[in-house]
């Protein structure tokens, strides 16, 4: 890009009227989502004014399109949206401007190009050749296999993507089945979740664009960053787990004072996930903060695990020091559990203390 050409994101900024204060600040929120020291937040800000539009192929399968809703959710342009409106978004069947052999001519032009970042959100159904699902009279599994040959890498949206989600649920007629269970030789980031938080997206796509490459992800292809923290851990009911102040029935006075869901079916010590800390709505809440337990709509299989039955764990009451749920049930003692906590909480502190120095620091300089 000539050095004088404004960026589109720097375009598209300027246009909203967003300061490069919140700009900056946007940059420093993305470096702690992808749990990236402070120090990453210029670089971040360099790679997304000078990234290229990198041209994405949104395909849609077997859903309820909560992926694509929980994309559009915003009710105002945000940084983060300005951010994904840098992609050119080539091929969206919900979305797209162009319909039936356009929007498909669209999709092949791109597809000839080659290079691009495909986001799968629903399952594909693999019976019967995979009849059971089809757009512009290919399959859904013809579709995805050519698709894929061609993309740089693959980002799958929600839990029907990711293995299936709830077209893949006993007895599944459709034989639906997810990204990574038909395509092979291209790297797959998993983002489930129903719906997925778009606000993960974002910061893979941060993480694609400062790096070149996909976040770290752990072994159902979840990046570490958003999934590899129990919800249990970061909840703020697990002082009342901590104080066996539990929930009974809906609607009880422990409900009414926000106490812990764990007896009302409440996942969040076995599920992996950010929603404590990313929180949905543009931040405002989350399942169990608006008083419902987790229901690990983040696992493979969560449709079909009872939403209400508590899962079992090792002690109901331990002690106050915030051990890591895994950790006691591995039988690691109490007083050692508590010092890790500890440990990990000092490095949480400085890392927040030095975020606050260099925000400070920036302050001074503008
Ligand atoms: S059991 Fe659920 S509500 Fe209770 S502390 Fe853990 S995550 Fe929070």
């Amino acid at each position: 890009m000539d050095k004088h050409q404004k960026s589109p994101l720097k375009t598209a900024l300027t246009e909203h009227g967003v300061s490069r204060r919140d700009f900056l600040k946007f940059c420093a929120i993305m470096a702690g989502t992808l749990a990236l020291p402070a120090g990453f937040t210029p670089k971040i800000a360099r790679a997304l004014e000078s990234a290229k539009r990198p041209a994405v192929v949104w395909l849609e399968f077997q859903d309820c399109a909560g992926c694509t809703e929980s994309l559009l959710r915003a009710n105002r342009p945000t940084v983060a949206e300005l951010v994904l409106d840098t992609l050119s978004l080539n091929y969206h069947e919900t979305i797209m401007a162009p319909s039936g052999k356009r929007a498909e001519k669209s999709l092949a032009d791109t597809v000839a190009e080659g290079g691009y970042l495909t986001v799968v959100e629903g399952s594909i159904p693999t019976v019967d050749d995979g009849i059971y699902c089809c757009i512009g009279g290919r399959t859904a599994l013809d579709i995805m296999k050519e698709v894929a040959a061609h993309s740089a890498a693959i980002i799958t949206v929600g839990a029907c993507a990711f293995y299936g989600g709830w077209p893949a649920t006993t007895p599944n007629p459709t034989g639906a089945k997810g990204v990574k269970d038909v395509v092979s030789g291209v790297p797959i980031v998993n983002l489930p979740g129903c719906p997925f938080n778009v606000d993960n997206l974002t910061a893979t796509v941060v993480h694609f664009l400062t790096f070149g490459s996909l976040p770290a992800v752990d072994d159902l292809g979840r990046p570490l960053f958003a999934y590899g923290r129990r919800i249990h851990d970061n909840c703020e009911r697990r002082g009342h787990f901590d104080a066996g102040e539990f929930v009974q029935a809906w609607g009880d006075e422990g409900h009414r004072k926000g106490w812990c869901l764990y007896k009302m079916g409440c996942k969040g010590p076995v599920a992996f996930h950010n929603c404590p800390t990313l929180r949905w709505n543009e931040g405002l809440s989350w399942p169990v903060g608006a008083g419902h337990g987790c229901i690990a709509c983040a696992a493979p299989n969560f449709w079909e695990s009872p939403a209400y039955e508590p899962v079992p764990i090792h002690q109901l009451t331990p002690p106050s020091t915030y051990p890591d749920a895994e950790a006691a049930a591995e039988g690691l003692s109490p007083a050692a559990a508590g010092l890790i906590g500890a440990a990990a909480g000092l490095v949480v502190g400085a890392a927040g203390a030095v975020a606050a120095q260099r925000l400070g620091k920036e302050k001074e300089e503008e």
